[in-house]
């Protein structure tokens, strides 16, 4: 029970193919955890294995998340998303149950990967000392994780994700030994992700996305697809609501009339 409120086992859609850039991670990712995952089902080595945990850092709206559900789609793994926010005081004191049960379900539907989105905010200890549950559900936890190098046979990968990897738990950052930062995209990858989003979209015929690209400095993939939703609604504006028409700018404007300095059109 449990298991149903805190975790979400997804169906996997996003593959390679929704992410652009990242092309060098997407290289490293596959041959660090996807090849031998896939080799593991056809050798009975034991040291054919993917790391005990994988970290994936860097700034937010990067593919972080992106890039944990192409691996599992790509390497034929489910996925568990285990939701810390729901880790309230509420939950404490199930803690045990909590952590058995978490990896009870991913031994059972394996191969799988869970995956801990946010793990710096996962299991801290606060100091006030009111959050004995919190230090043994973490002390579980990590026994279960544990647990899995023992057992032979168990095909279930941590991923963990996070913007701040320098308040990671020292105790859980040693079982995730393999990590990658994944870095903001730059010109090329912004163009290639802003390509990507559009697809299959109608866009008027002067739309540049290199101009597009070149004045989005500081974007994140999360932010350029903010940036095109809001055109796409902009576009959908009556003109009495044109507020900007006093500025002499018109709706065909929405992106030529990027400010020339990208500081201007910070996200
Ligand atoms: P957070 O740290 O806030 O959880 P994140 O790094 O996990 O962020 P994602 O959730 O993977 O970021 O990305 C958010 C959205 O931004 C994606 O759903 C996707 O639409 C878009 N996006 C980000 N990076 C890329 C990329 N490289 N290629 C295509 N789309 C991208």
């Amino acid at each position: 029970i449990i298991a149903s409120q805190l975790v979400l086992a997804e169906n996997m859609s996003t593959s390679w193919r929704d992410i652009a850039g990242l092309q060098s991670t997407i290289r490293e990712l596959r041959d660090t955890v996807i090849v031998p995952i896939q080799a593991r089902r056809k050798h009975s080595s034991q040291l054919i294995r993917p790391p005990k945990g994988v970290l994936l850092h860097g700034p937010p709206g990067c593919g972080k998340t992106l890039l944990a559900r192409a691996v599992a789609k790509e390497a034929g793994c489910r996925f568990i998303n285990l939701d810390v926010s729901l880790l309230t005081d509420k939950w404490y004191g199930e803690s045990q149950k909590l952590a058995g049960a978490v990896f009870s379900l991913a031994t059972k539907i394996q191969p799988c990967i869970i995956f801990i989105d946010e793990v710096d905010s996962f299991l801290r200890v606060r100091s006030s000392g009111d959050h004995e549950a919190t230090a043994m559900m973490k002390a579980q936890f990590l026994q279960q994780w544990d647990g899995l190098a023992t057992d032979q046979d168990a095909l279930v990968l941590v991923m963990a994700a996070t913007n701040r990897p320098l308040d990671v738990d020292r105790a859980i950052l040693r079982r995730l030994p393999a990590s990658f930062y994944i870095k903001p995209p730059g010109e090329r990858e912004r163009e290639a992700i802003l390509k990507l989003i559009l697809k299959g979209e109608s866009l008027a015929d002067d739309i540049d996305l290199k101009y597009i690209a070149q004045h989005t400095n500081s974007f994140s993939g999360s932010d350029l697809k903010e940036l095109c939703r809001h055109a796409a609604v902009y576009r959908l504006r009556s003109p009495d609501d044109d507020l900007s028409g006093s500025e002499g700018e018109g709706e065909e404007d929405v992106y030529k009339s990027a400010p020339s300095s990208s500081d201007d059109i910070l996200p």
